[in-house]
């Protein structure tokens, strides 16, 4: 999806990109498209052959994408060579992106937004069933060249179910244990492998250093965005018979009154709200998509 929205649509385009197997890129765009986040259409009829275009909702992750990119840029020095940087090109400068309530526009911070369940929601959810249980630990590198600690804190629902988690406000060993339900092996490799990437500090308790609380660092909570515009696309493009799954509010710093808390993205630059169409990649000048890739 990350080259589907800096321009990808022949098979080519990722097989270049990516160090992927023919095989494995098949049964992906095949997965993409069943998702409705890519569509099939011929560009050539003899032979047949068709191209990938993003659709509406595939298009509508490009906020989750440039909330990543930023993320990384911000916070992962680790990069080689250097991720190139966000350019907004209304302001022409380069940029981080910072996340607004699109209610009061005013910048949020994760204390400032909370979150409870709706209809559809439960930790049960947002956890691998038994079936999928022993699958082994994603985030390993070369998983995803370009994004490999997004990869590590997303790309497996274990982790992404703890990050979430972390965010809800758990801390010690036995509130993940309780909330997700999840293996104890499971658990203690994850904490181990998110301290050594900085989003937690095991910070002991009492003198004793075998149940630390974890606490999110400056980085960890800094991945906020991405959860909340992950979540959002998520419940705008698939949604459940129930309702919703997670209800957000936000309170401003200065404000007794909270309201309904929707995410939106600005510019930390120029503070305008960003669009995908305004966006450049400052390498290599790849915007992202505009309507005219869209499908209705
Ligand atoms: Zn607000
Ligand atoms: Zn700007």
């Amino acid at each position: 999806m990350r080259c589907a929205i800096a321009g990808a649509t022949r098979f080519q385009d990722w097989l270049e990109r990516l160090h992927i197997s023919n095989s494995v890129l098949t049964s992906r765009l095949g997965m993409l498209v069943d998702l409705g986040v890519l569509r099939r259409s011929p560009y050539q009829l003899r032979p047949l052959r068709y191209e990938y275009l993003l659709t509406r909702r595939g298009r509508d992750l490009w906020t989750s994408l440039v909330a990543i990119w930023g993320w990384e840029l911000a916070w992962v020095p680790e990069h080689t060579p250097p991720i190139p940087a966000l350019h907004h090109t209304i302001c022409n400068h380069d940029f981080l992106p910072v996340l607004l309530c699109a209610h009061c526009s005013v910048a949020v911070q994760p204390r400032d937004a909370a979150g409870t369940f709706g209809q559809a929601g439960e930790w049960g959810r947002s956890v691998p069933n038994a079936s999928t249980r022993r699958r082994s630990r994603s985030g390993a590198p070369g998983d995803d060249p370009a994004f490999p600690q997004t990869y590590a804190l997303l790309g497996n629902r274990w982790s992404a179910a703890m990050v979430g988690a972390a965010f809800a406000g758990a801390r010690q060993f036995k509130d993940f244990e309780q909330i997700l339900s999840a293996p104890p092996t499971v658990l203690s490799d994850r904490l181990r492998h998110f301290c050594e990437l900085s989003i937690f500090d095991a910070v002991p308790v009492g003198g004793r250093s075998d149940r630390p609380v974890y606490q999110l660092t400056d980085k960890g909570r800094a991945f906020f965005p991405v959860i909340m515009l992950i979540v959002a696309s998520g419940q705008r493009w698939f949604h459940s018979p129930e309702g919703p799954a997670m209800i957000f509010r936000h309170r401003p710093p200065a404000s007794e009154l909270d309201h309904p808390f929707a995410p939106r993205l600005a510019c930390g630059h120029c503070g305008g709200e960003l669009r995908g169409a305004d966006i450049a990649d400052a390498d290599t000048d790849v915007q992202a998509p505009t309507s005219s890739h869209s499908t209705q």
